[in-house]
């Protein structure tokens, strides 16, 4: 679904990454993990156009998307959900979820209200809190709706910034299971992690990243097997 060659990307005079390469299929979990300040989010910015790369390519969905700005990107498909969660906090759950479907111009009322049963389904507690405003949310609910108000965009890819930051375990295992569902469903889901362990043990591959280089790779299983990893980012 997505392929990234040769990525190179500086912000300002601060070269961050050098040459990553990155594949996603669809139906596939793959996790970037790395400490802070590995290149993880600039990773997520470069392919979601929020940031241009200096060079490398960017082919989605079959065809060249570098160069073109973020909210075609989005609306191919290419769908970011940013580090911090960012719900409007002053709207409600559902109108928080609409605006996620507004991003698509060509959505009728019948593919917006099936998109809205679609992630009461997913998260019923979004369902049960549909008229309270965001603001009121806890953190794993606003995680939730955040994730909830990316797939109403309907996203071919689903690229997601450390959604487990500052949540209990019990919420972070819901997200993730919640996160392997989707992709089990034939979206493709691009994870990016510092907390390596989770995300590695639901991921069908991973790619360890470390002063923006990609310096392991391997599916789920191998790397949580592999001794430089668990030395080097799980202890
Ligand atoms: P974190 O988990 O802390 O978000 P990360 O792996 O996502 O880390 P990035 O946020 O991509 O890492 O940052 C990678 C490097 O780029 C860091 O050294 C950071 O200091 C630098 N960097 C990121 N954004 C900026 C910026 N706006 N200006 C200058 N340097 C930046």
């Amino acid at each position: 679904m997505i392929d990234a060659k040769a990525l190179h990307v500086s912000i300002g005079a601060i070269r961050v990454l050098y040459g990553v390469n990155l594949q996603v299929e669809a139906g596939e979990l793959v996790a970037v993990v790395g400490a802070n300040g590995a290149g993880k989010t600039t990773l997520l910015r470069a392919l979601s156009g929020l940031l241009a790369a200096s060079s490398g390519e960017v082919h989605f969905a079959g065809g060249r998307v570098d160069g073109m700005p973020a909210h075609h990107r989005a609306r191919a498909g290419l769908v970011h959900v940013p580090q911090g969660r960012q719900v409007i906090p002053a709207l409600t759950v559902e109108e928080n979820l609409l605006i996620g479907a507004e991003q698509l111009t060509v959505m009728s009322r019948a593919q917006r209200l099936s998109g809205l049963a679609a992630e009461y389904e997913r998260f019923p507690v979004l369902c049960e809190r549909r008229d309270v405003l965001a603001g009121a949310l806890s953190g794993g609910e606003q995680q939730m709706l955040a994730i909830s108000r990316g797939l109403m965009m309907q996203p071919k890819l689903l690229m997601l910034d450390e959604p487990s930051l500052g949540l209990a375990p019990r919420i972070v295992e819901h997200i993730l299971n919640a996160l392997r569902t989707l992709a089990d469903q034939g979206v493709a889901v691009l994870l990016v992690e510092q907390a390596a362990l989770g995300a590695l043990k639901i991921a069908d591959r991973g790619l360890v990243l470390r002063g923006g280089h990609c310096v392991l790779e391997g599916s789920g299983e191998q790397l949580l097997k592999d001794p430089a990893l668990v030395k080097g980012f799980l202890g």
